[in-house]
């Protein structure tokens, strides 16, 4: 079985925008997320982002300009990333449990590359990222302090180099 780094995006990899990200332009890569990444992979976990992306199902972008800056991500960290996933549903239309707080993203994922929840982490800023994770037997880090305290992260840091270090000692 593996182990894996389960990954938010917004607010964990590249900066938060609350008008959604879409562009290159606008995908601004945190600071020591590349190394942080670089670390993780050297550490033998798979890298698998876990994304709500609910402005598509609003119409505010398309699935392909996602992808995009997903691809403009993995040249950027040199292909570090083994799989994203992401919900394109927003809650007033659908309630899909792929969306966070649903755990659907996570379980394909397990299914897919054969993962050992309980030597994984969910690395989020936000409860609705901790609360799948914490239902699957998954660890948590809080990057932040936006999280409700009823959904507290088992580690809480400041970004994803830091996170990297809790998980590679
Ligand atoms: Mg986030």
């Amino acid at each position: 079985m593996s182990r894996c780094v389960f990954l938010d995006r917004d607010g964990v990899l590249n900066k938060d925008n609350p008008n959604y990200t879409y562009t290159i332009e606008n995908f601004e890569i945190l600071p020591g997320v590349v190394e942080a990444l670089q670390l993780l992979k050297k550490a033998d976990y798979l890298l698998v982002v876990v994304t709500n992306q609910s402005g598509i199902d609003k119409g505010i972008y398309t699935v392909d300009q996602m992808k995009e800056c997903h691809a403009y991500l993995q040249q950027v960290c040199n292909g570090l990333i083994d799989h994203f996933y992401f919900s394109p549903y927003h809650r007033s239309v659908n309630n899909s449990l792929l969306t966070k707080p649903g755990t659907l993203m996570f379980e394909k994922a397990i299914a897919k590359f054969d993962i050992d929840a309980r030597q994984s982490w969910m690395v989020g800023d936000r409860g609705r990222d901790l609360i799948p994770a914490r239902t699957l037997g998954i660890r948590t880090i809080q990057i932040g302090d936006e999280v409700e305290p009823e959904h507290r992260g088992e580690f809480i840091v400041r970004n994803l180099l830091e996170a990297a270090t809790v998980m590679v000692r």
